[in-house]
């Protein structure tokens, strides 16, 4: 996806904050359930998992929140044909467990947030503000808000993945790594929702699978073994969740954990199937739908770039 090529993400970014969250993550009970608000996402855990599959693996209100950067600053560059009269602007807010002050003055000190909003200003143009907020939200969750025009992605969801990953047998570090490049899927995933919204973007089908595909293309296109690496990582939390689940709610927008899985795996394998071609030799994705991965790939990829084209700064 050429488009995406102007995006780049500083994956390192994400990977500072790693250490802190780990004392914190190992002190949190497990048992997090997510609420089952309108959002969006949810992860759930695990068998066992495949040590030697590659990485393997795998949506309102904010009032509280404070600005810390941003305004209608217009960004340099120009355009498209669509007037960029918005920016994505960092918000950060108070934490409200005090558990998660530490990982969230983290967040503040090392401009997490403000990396990602400036990676996306350079690309996209926006016809209005969006607001973007990592922070303790009491559930476990992310969600794009169309009233607030806004992205969260809650310390809850990155816990549990992370408690997910421990669980599969990772290290700490490794559960780490897991956790932040999971965190990167589910944002660019809630991100899809937001542009869905404000670019008002048609969708015949399942918009829960199509930002799952906007997602897995910013990571496969947009970044190099880091996006790899949290396409991945989202696989994997989907795999752990669909483990450990007790109940399918087939009434759910989202599709089953699994299916979401294995469509990651799929794409990635995809997108490059020298690189990948490990997730069919040791069975993580079946032959019969891998000869289908590298056509799907394609399609969504063009129909993603045609659909946001207008919108991406040249
Ligand atoms: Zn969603």
């Amino acid at each position: 996806m050429n488009l995406l090529n102007k995006l780049y993400f500083n994956g390192g970014i994400l990977a500072l904050i790693l250490t802190v969250f780990v004392a914190v993550a190992c002190t949190i009970s497990t048992d997090a359930q997510r609420d089952g608000k309108t959002e969006k996402d949810k992860p759930e855990t695990t068998k066992k998992n495949s040590s030697k599959n590659p990485p393997n693996l795998n949506d309102d209100d904010v009032s509280e929140m404070k600005k810390i950067t941003g305004g209608n600053s217009k960004k340099s560059g120009a355009t498209s044909e669509n007037q960029d009269k918005g920016d994505f602007i960092p918000v950060y807010a108070e934490v409200q467990n005090e558990k998660y002050a530490g990982f969230n003055q983290r967040f503040r000190e090392q401009k997490v947030t403000e990396g990602i909003t400036s990676a996306l200003n350079q690309a996209f143009a926006l016809p209005n503000d969006v607001t973007v907020t990592f922070r303790d939200c009491g559930k476990i969750n992310a969600w794009w808000s169309p009233q607030e025009k806004s992205i969260t992605v809650c310390y809850e969801l990155m816990e549990l993945a992370y408690q997910k990953a421990i669980e599969m047998g990772k290290s700490e570090d490794e559960a780490n790594s897991i956790m932040i490049g999971a965190t990167l899927f589910f944002f660019f995933h809630e991100l899809g929702h937001g542009m869905v919204d404000v670019y008002d973007l048609p969708s015949t089908g399942k918009e829960e699978d199509a930002v799952d595909q906007l997602s897995t293309l910013i990571l496969m296109e947009a970044m190099d073994e880091d996006g790899q690496y949290s396409a991945a990582s989202g696989a994997i939390i989907f795999k752990a969740l669909g483990d450990s689940r007790e109940s399918y709610d087939f009434a759910d927008e989202h599709s089953l954990h699994e299916q979401r899985f294995y469509n990651i795996v799929c794409w990635m394998y995809g997108k490059d199937q020298e690189k990948f071609g490990s997730f069919v030799q040791d069975g993580t994705l079946p032959e019969a739908r891998a000869v289908r991965c590298p056509g799907e790939y394609q399609k969504m990829s063009k129909a993603w770039e045609r659909l946001i084209e207008p919108w991406v700064k040249k």
